[in-house]
């Protein structure tokens, strides 16, 4: 895919990520946004996304970040759309844009999203990251500090600070290339990642308590519903890094943390080490992602989710002879 080639003659550009925007969704979409505007001075670009975090502030461009609510933005199609992590379903808000577009370019890195979704399409399952798919096709010479640390704060992001297995030699590559710009990456990382505020170390903290050991300590859940989220004032953004959190249990193999967005229904995350494919789990019930991180959403009680969920895992605990 060539960036340069496939823009050359459009005059309006667009960009969005997927709703809920997380490190790499972010990163990748203003990496982008911030290149193309040096490749393209005078065309008009705009990135779309549903509200960010403000810790990503950091990023370059995060002001101009076009915020997408309930309603459709009335804006003119654009010549060329990118949708970046994510399929043409999940934009947040900016499906009709994507849909409107007279060229669509889909960069993802989401085994369920198999051969794009684009006329233009650059998906590898294998890649860490979309951000790292993004630094593949930019131009090297036109990197600077605020592209690399966009694209940083994506890879580091999807890979957990270089420790899941989606980190390859090429994201290392990738990342050597990116702090050679002189940015200040471990304050980016302490900043974006691993720092929480009171409140959402609090409620971390409920989750982890309150979480439950099943299927012989293979599994571990937990959840935090509405009234707790009201609580303590948070968002589904303050309840990031808690999945991953309770998978550093020993001994687990899967770990599912969920909360609830309405009464009785449920944004599901799933994580698995070795055995599980959760990809194939949350597509079962119309989500997707990756072999070790995925997420869908799903209604009824905590235990009817749990059931429904479990029955899946464990086939494939069993499957797997553990
Ligand atoms: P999360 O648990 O929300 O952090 O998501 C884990 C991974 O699965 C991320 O790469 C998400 O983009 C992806 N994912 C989460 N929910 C869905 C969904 N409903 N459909 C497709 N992919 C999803
Ligand atoms: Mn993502
Ligand atoms: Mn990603």
């Amino acid at each position: 895919m060539n960036i340069r080639e496939i823009c050359k003659d459009a005059e309006r550009i667009g960009i969005s990520g997927h709703i809920r925007p997380d490190g790499d969704c972010v990163g990748s979409c203003l990496g982008l946004y911030l290149y193309l505007k040096k490749l393209f001075p005078k065309k008009e670009i705009k990135v779309f996304l549903e509200k960010p975090a403000d810790i990503f502030s950091c990023i370059r461009g995060f002001d101009e970040i076009e915020i997408l609510g309930e309603e459709v933005p009335q804006v003119p199609p654009f010549d060329v759309y990118f949708a970046l992590d994510g399929r043409r379903d999940r934009l947040g808000g900016a499906e009709a844009l994507y849909e409107g577009a007279k060229v669509k370019v889909n960069i993802d890195h989401h085994v369920s999203n198999e051969g794009g979704c684009g006329d233009y399409n650059h998906v590898e399952p294998d890649a860490s990251s979309t951000s790292e798919l993004v630094y593949d096709l930019v131009e090297d010479k036109l990197l600077d500090a605020d592209i690399a640390t966009a694209l940083y704060i994506g890879i580091a992001h999807d890979t957990g600070v270089f420790r899941y297995s989606c980190t390859s030699p090429k994201t290392l590559q990738a990342a050597a290339k990116l702090i050679s710009f002189g940015i200040d990456f471990p304050r980016l990382i302490e900043e974006t990642f691993f720092e929480k505020t009171y409140v959402q170390n609090q409620i971390m903290g409920r989750a982890l308590l309150e979480s439950m050991l099943i299927m012989d300590g293979r599994c571990i859940v937990s959840y935090i519903d509405r009234k707790t989220m009201d609580f303590y004032q948070v968002t589904s953004k303050d309840l990031e890094g808690i999945v991953s959190q309770i998978k550093l249990t020993k001994g687990t193999e899967c770990a599912v943390f969920m909360y609830e967005i309405s009464t009785l229904e449920y944004k599901v995350s799933l994580r698995s080490t070795e055995k599980v494919d959760v990809a194939k789990v949350a597509e079962m019930f119309g989500g997707g992602g990756h072999v070790r991180a995925a997420g869908c959403t799903m209604n009824g009680t905590f235990h009817d989710v749990i059931n429904n969920l479990t029955v899946h895992i464990e086939e494939q605990l069993e499957g797997a002879g553990a």
